[in-house]
């Protein structure tokens, strides 16, 4: 058996919040790639539904577009009981689903920081709770967790403190869930990006074009990454090539928190 054998995900199946589109879709694509069948899950239907098939086109793998809102846990239920209907089980939960928000702390409205922890956090807590439920009933699996380097270190100059406090939730909500479900065979790990070209960097960069600069001034490799730079890391999270490693953050910044 080569080492790229540890890699295929023939046989499993993947649930991909916020598949739709930039990292998401990307990290659908990548699983689908590896040969796992990958379910599509974020509001607006039609985006799923053409994600799904587009991926299910490009790789032959079953794939399925389903709407949720992951801040709702009737929606949630919903998806695990249709991804188990239409694909056969769970394996392998992705919780990017996320958005961001920018206003100065003072200045800040509590709806906006209500509504970023609860997709952020409360949405990560309820994909993992029912879909992450079922493996620890079934035969375990793998939960991967979207972070941030915001988790770790202060942006500049954007002004975004719910943003951090949430992503600093998912680090620490992954290592603990880690601890706690090792004995059900379940893994969590979390992936922590620097800046990636997606519709997200592109509203604030709408905002204000010149943090971009900013933000490259910092990189040690001096771009933002497209999504697909993340697929590989996903799988390997995704697979048994990381059979040993729970409860951890990768982060992939192009060395923005180095220094
Ligand atoms: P995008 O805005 O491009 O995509 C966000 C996705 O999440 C869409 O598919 C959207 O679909 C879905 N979504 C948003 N809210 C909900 C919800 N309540 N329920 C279900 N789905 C939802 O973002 P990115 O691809 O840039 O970001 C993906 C993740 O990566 C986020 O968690 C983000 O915080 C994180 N991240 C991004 C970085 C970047 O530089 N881009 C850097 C570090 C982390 P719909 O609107 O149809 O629901």
């Amino acid at each position: 058996m080569s080492v790229l054998d540890e890699f295929v995900l023939d046989g499993k199946t993947a649930i991909v919040t916020g598949g739709s589109r930039g990292i998401g879709r990307a990290l659908a694509k990548a699983l689908a790639e590896a040969g796992a069948d990958v379910c599509v899950a974020n509001r607006n239907t039609e985006a799923a539904r053409t994600a799904a098939r587009e991926i299910a086109d490009a790789t032959g793998v079953e794939t399925a577009g389903v709407s949720v809102d992951v801040t709702e846990e009737a929606d949630v239920e919903r998806l695990v009981g249709e991804t188990v209907d239409r694909l056969g089980g769970i394996d392998v939960l992705v919780n990017n689903a996320g958005i961001a928000r920018t206003a100065p702390a003072h200045e800040m409205s509590l709806e906006t920081w209500n509504e970023v922890l609860r997709t952020n956090l409360t949405g990560v807590f309820l994909c993992t709770k029912h879909a992450g439920g079922w493996m620890v009933e079934n035969d375990g699996g793998t939960v991967i967790n979207m972070a941030s380097m915001s988790a770790f270190v202060a942006n500049y100059p954007q002004q975004e403190v719910v943003y951090h406090a949430s992503k600093g939730g998912v680090v620490s909500f992954t290592r603990q869930l880690a601890s706690e479900w090792a004995e059900h065979g379940v893994r969590a790990n979390a992936i922590a990006p620097g800046y990636i070209r997606t519709e997200m960097i592109d509203e604030l960069l709408a905002e204000n074009p010149d943090m971009e600069e900013a933000w490259l001034s910092e990189m040690l490799v001096e771009k933002m990454a497209p999504p697909e730079d993340l697929g590989g890391t996903v799988v390997y999270l995704a697979s048994d090539a990381s059979s040993y490693m729970t409860g951890e953050t990768v982060v992939i910044d192009g060395g923005y928190t180095v220094r």
